[in-house]
């Protein structure tokens, strides 16, 4: 009787974990963090997807679907990563206007620091 009461306290516990962590996940504000957190997520998803197609789970069209599908995400997110990049900085120096790479740390032309 009392074991019985211990595994569903168990069983509840076993449930109700991930959503408290998700809860927490959730409320990071820095869109960095939650971008690279879901991308580790999917990678996650495409090596149980891959587990799952070795031991005969999902048969082949079924993973390449999925798979498909995971990776858009993925390109979708690092797609907003480096649109995020992008937008960062100037392409001109703001000190002289010389045009500027996106790597550029420094002017080119007068050395001033590109922020
Ligand atoms: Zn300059």
């Amino acid at each position: 009787m009392y074991i019985g009461l211990i595994i569903t306290v168990l069983m509840c516990g076993y449930v109700l974990y991930p959503l408290f962590v998700r809860k927490y996940k959730g409320g990071l504000s820095s869109p960095d963090i939650s971008n690279k957190n879901e991308a580790q997520f999917i990678r996650g998803i495409l090596q149980d997807l891959e587990f799952d197609l070795e031991t005969g789970k999902l048969d082949e069209e079924e993973y390449q679907k999925l798979v498909t599908d995971q990776n858009a995400v993925l390109d979708k997110l690092a797609k907003e990563q480096s649109d995020g990049k992008a937008n960062r900085g100037p392409a001109k120096c703001a000190k002289c206007g010389a045009n500027l790479q996106r790597s550029d740390n420094f002017c080119p032309k007068c050395g001033a620091a590109v922020f």
